[in-house]
């Protein structure tokens, strides 16, 4: 495994994408003083997580981001990457070429990526453990940081050993296991105490309980009531509507008796008027029949009268003769 190239973009005097490209062999990088050396390997401890901005030689986190110049506006975002050669496995990923990028915007958004895909930065520091090359390993070695291991105490320098001796890898697993173990010490407490307050409320609990559990059998029991009250006030109701059914069959019948009467008596209302116009026909009939006798009588009366005086003239003529 080995650093295959450097890319850096917005981060310090690197305004422009610039690549580093390092071939197997040493790289060396000259140029006069602040022309950027000590930048390239800031990035490169920088995208490997570096938290401590003194150790960047900055004041806040965005100090990497570059601050733009007098012929020159500032940008917005400082990214690196760093793509590393991995043929031999050493990172363990499946992946021979592995790129860990990091960008940090000025709103102070910050993202890890591995292989572009987002990350946190534990992923990092645990991807690097015991290659020696994390922010404190000992492949990054800064200007005077010779000089700090040398005379540094002893503990800082066994840092470095063990980095080299690639048991951080464990120590760091066994203080997380110390941590966990901590916290499931302080859980415990914790839980010790909750079981002591929950002993301490198990009387007034238990009578709780107990009203509880009455309200229930109670509120079960006006349920029953309730559903036999319901049935009882059914079957009254079904009792009063098949007493109105029938009811109202023997009224409707009644009806129906009372209808076929008033038919019947109209029937014979029609029959007495037919009746009674046939009568006044005949009444009128004899009235005229008699009328017509009277009118003959008086016809015969007076052909009588006029034989009767024909006669008295002839008598009266023969008495003279
Ligand atoms: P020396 O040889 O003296 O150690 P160097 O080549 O290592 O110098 P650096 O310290 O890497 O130089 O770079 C310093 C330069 O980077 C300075 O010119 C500084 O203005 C510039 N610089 C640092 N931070 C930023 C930033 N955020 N934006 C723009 N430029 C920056």
């Amino acid at each position: 495994m080995y650093l295959k190239k450097l890319e850096m973009q917005g981060f310090k005097s690197f305004a422009d994408k610039t690549v580093l490209e390092f071939m197997p062999g040493i790289t060396t990088v000259i140029g006069p003083n602040g022309s950027g050396k000590s930048n390239i390997s800031d990035a490169i401890r920088w995208v490997l997580g570096e938290q401590s901005m003194k150790s960047l030689r900055g004041a806040k986190s965005e100090d990497v981001i570059f601050s733009g110049t007098q012929a020159r506006k500032s940008l917005g975002f400082a990214e690196v990457s760093l793509i590393f050669d991995n043929q031999d496995n050493k990172l363990p990923v499946e992946f021979t070429e592995v790129t860990v990028t990091r960008k940090l915007y000025r709103s102070g958004e910050s993202q890890y990526f591995i292989n572009k895909t987002p990350c946190r930065l534990k992923d990092i520091i645990e991807l690097f453990m015991d290659t020696g090359i994390g922010k404190d390993g000992y492949s990054i070695i800064g200007q005077g940081r010779i000089d700090e291991i040398l005379s540094n105490k002893s503990e800082d320098r066994r840092n470095i050993f063990e980095e080299a001796a690639g048991i951080v890898k464990y120590k760091a697993r066994k203080l997380e296991a110390e941590k966990k173990l901590e916290r499931t010490k302080l859980n415990l407490l914790r839980i010790n105490d909750i079981l002591a307050e929950i002993e301490q409320n198990l009387e007034p609990l238990k009578l709780q309980a107990g009203k509880a559990k009455e309200f229930l059998d109670l509120r079960e029991e006006l349920k029953q009531i309730e559903v036999g009250l319901f049935i009882h006030n059914i079957e009254t109701y079904k009792e009063s509507l098949e007493k109105i059914i029938s009811d109202e069959k023997i009224l409707v019948d009644q009806n129906d008796d009372e209808n076929k009467t008033v038919e019947k008596l109209n029937l014979l209302k029609q029959n007495l008027k037919i009746e009674i116009d046939n009568i006044t026909a005949e009444i009128e009939n004899i009235q005229n029949f008699g009328s017509q006798n009277i009118q003959e009588k008086e016809k015969l009366n007076s052909r009588n009268k006029c034989i009767k005086r024909k006669d008295r003239k002839q008598q009266t003529k023969q008495s003279k003769i």
